[in-house]
C-alpha cells in the first residue's frame, strides 16, 4: 500500500490543497486537516501534558490510543481483561507530518446490529401473529437493534490518521465519550497545531 499523501483525504486519499476544515473535493467526507512539525518545521510541538488513553470497540479486541509524552499510539488490547496493550504503534510529536480527524460509521456496532437483535425481533414478530406476548420481546430487541444502529451510524466513530515520518497510524478515539473532546485538541495542541472545531 502506497502512503497517502499528507495533504489529502483521510478517507479517499485524494489530494487536498491545504489544512482547514473541509469537505473531500472527491468523496464529500469532511474532516479537519492539520499540518505537523515534519512538514513545516516552523511549528513547535509540546509534548508535555497529562496521559490520555481512548479506547474503541474493534471486531474482536479493543482498541485503544494513547497520548503520552512520546507522541501518539495505538494497537489492541488484551482479550482477557481488555487493559493491557498487546501491540503498540506509534508517532514521535515531531515526526507528525499531517493530523487529518473525521468521523465514520462503527462497523462492528453495526454488524453486531444486523447479525443478533434484528433477526431476533424480525423472528419474535412473525410469532407473535400466533402468539401475541411475543410482540413484547420482539419491541424489547427490535428496540436493542435500534441503539446500536444509532450509535454506529448516528453518533459514528471519531477517527484520526496521523501521518507521520514513517508510518501512518489511525486512531479512534469513542470512549470515554467526555474525553473525545479533550483527546482532539490535545493531539492537536501538542503537535504544534491550534485545534479548531472536531468535524
Ligand atoms: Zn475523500
Amino acid at each position: 500500500m502506497n502512503a497517502p499523501a499528507p495533504l489529502s483525504c483521510p478517507r479517499c486519499s485524494a489530494p487536498v490543497e491545504g489544512p482547514g476544515l473541509q469537505s473531500c473535493p472527491r468523496c464529500q467526507r469532511r474532516f479537519a486537516l492539520y499540518v505537523g512539525a515534519a512538514l513545516d518545521p516552523s511549528l513547535s510541538v509540546s509534548p508535555i501534558g497529562p496521559k490520555l488513553q481512548v479506547k474503541s470497540p474493534g471486531l474482536f479486541l479493543m482498541r485503544y490510543g494513547v497520548l503520552d509524552e512520546r507522541g501518539i499510539a495505538e494497537g489492541n488490547l488484551d482479550p482477557i481483561i481488555g487493559r493491557l496493550p498487546i501491540d503498540t504503534q506509534g508517532v514521535a510529536w515531531h515526526d507528525i507530518a499531517s493530523i487529518a480527524v473525521h468521523r465514520a460509521p462503527a462497523w462492528a456496532d453495526l454488524i453486531v446490529a444486523m447479525l443478533i437483535p434484528l433477526p431476533i425481533a424480525l423472528g419474535l414478530g412473525v410469532l407473535a401473529i400466533e402468539a401475541p406476548f411475543a410482540a413484547v420481546f420482539a419491541a424489547i430487541f427490535a428496540a436493542f437493534a435500534g441503539l446500536l444502529i444509532w450509535r454506529g451510524h448516528g453518533v459514528q466513530a471519531c477517527r484520526a490518521r496521523i501521518i507521520g515520518r514513517y508510518r501512518t497510524i489511525d486512531v479512534r478515539f469513542d470512549r470515554p465519550f467526555w474525553r473525545r473532546q479533550q483527546f482532539h485538541d490535545e493531539l492537536v495542541r501538542r503537535a504544534g497545531g491550534s485545534p479548531g472545531p472536531m468535524p
